[in-house]
């Protein structure tokens, strides 16, 4: 594909699993969506672990997600980053927003929370900063707006905002930093400028511009393709039992990886090596293949591997 002048000279994409169990199929596709779409923009492709919360973790997950990603041919340009190691940072992101107004503390209790499907009903946030004694979490304090971005997969997505039931939090209570805080506090200190990811974080990125904004900051330009599903339309992922990626396997998998990205199967037949496969998936790469129909491609195949 042609990638556009300007990007190409600043493209940065990212990676961030979380260590929550091996890569299996449905996270090897994101893997190699987001490292195709930077890499046919001359770009550099990153990976975060994002290991914060040590309740879902599962110990050496994050050593085999990166053997998998090694073994398949997806090597990182720069150091890998782990979320564990970052709270500093975090912390100072979480000043800043407070500083300017855009969190207030919330000492509503998980019983309250319950009661309205985990969405915020209380206006704790009204009169600014509460002076709650902890344990309290801290919200992000979210307008009334509606809007819609500009997604370079989808197109326009609209979104709608509630103030109050919508402020989401940024620190639990238990002190812990929480996803959107986390990932956007990276996605900006490590100058990402583009998110492909899958449409399953797409309610998350109205949230993310909205860290953005406040902090004075350009967002990243997001991209959200279709998840793969299994033989009942599920998504692929750990809840659904999808298989680990067999790492002594990687041409096999890559291949149907590929075609279910809408690379054409002509264009992949020939590559003998992990490295053709990849480049010849560069090549071919193309945004507006996966914007609806990745898993129609090749449903037999995945769907026989997902029952194993
Ligand atoms: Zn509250």
């Amino acid at each position: 594909m042609q990638a556009d002048a300007a990007q190409t000279l600043s493209y940065r994409g990212r990676f961030a699993p979380s260590p929550t169990g091996p890569l299996h199929q449905g996270s090897l596709l994101a893997a190699v969506a987001s490292y195709l779409d930077a890499k046919a923009h001359k770009g550099k492709w990153l990976v975060r672990i994002e290991d914060i919360d040590p309740l879902r973790e599962i110990p050496h997950a994050a050593s085999a997600i990166l053997k998998s990603l090694d073994a398949h041919g997806l090597h990182w340009d720069e150091s890998v980053v782990y979320q564990s190691q970052r709270q500093v940072l975090y912390q100072d992101v979480l000043a800043t927003l407070a500083a300017c107004g855009s969190t207030y503390t919330c000492a509503c209790s998980r019983s309250e929370l319950e009661v309205s499907a985990g969405r915020h009903q209380r206006t704790c946030g009204i009169h600014g900063a509460s002076q709650q004694s902890p344990p309290f979490a801290v919200r992000f304090r979210v307008p009334h707006q509606t809007g819609k971005f500009e997604d370079c997969i989808q197109g326009a997505v609209p979104y709608t905002l509630h103030s109050g039931t919508d402020d989401f939090v940024l620190q639990r209570k238990e002190g812990f930093y929480a996803y959107q805080l986390a990932v956007t506090a990276d996605d900006r200190e490590q100058g990402i400028t583009h998110v492909i990811r899958g449409l399953d974080l797409l309610h998350s990125t109205p949230l993310q511009r909205l860290i953005f904004q406040s902090l004075h900051h350009n967002p990243p330009e997001y991209g959200h393709f279709l998840l793969l599903t299994d033989a009942k339309g599920r998504k692929l992922s750990k809840q659904t039992h999808a298989r680990p990626v067999d790492d002594q396997q990687p041409m096999k998998t890559l291949y149907h990886v590929l075609l279910a990205l809408g690379i054409q199967r002509q264009e992949i037949d020939q590559a003998s090596t992990i490295q053709e496969l990849l480049e010849a998936g560069i090549q071919g790469w193309n945004r507006e293949n996966i914007a609806a129909k990745t898993n129609l491609v090749e449903a037999d195949y995945w769907h026989a591997e997902g029952k194993a």
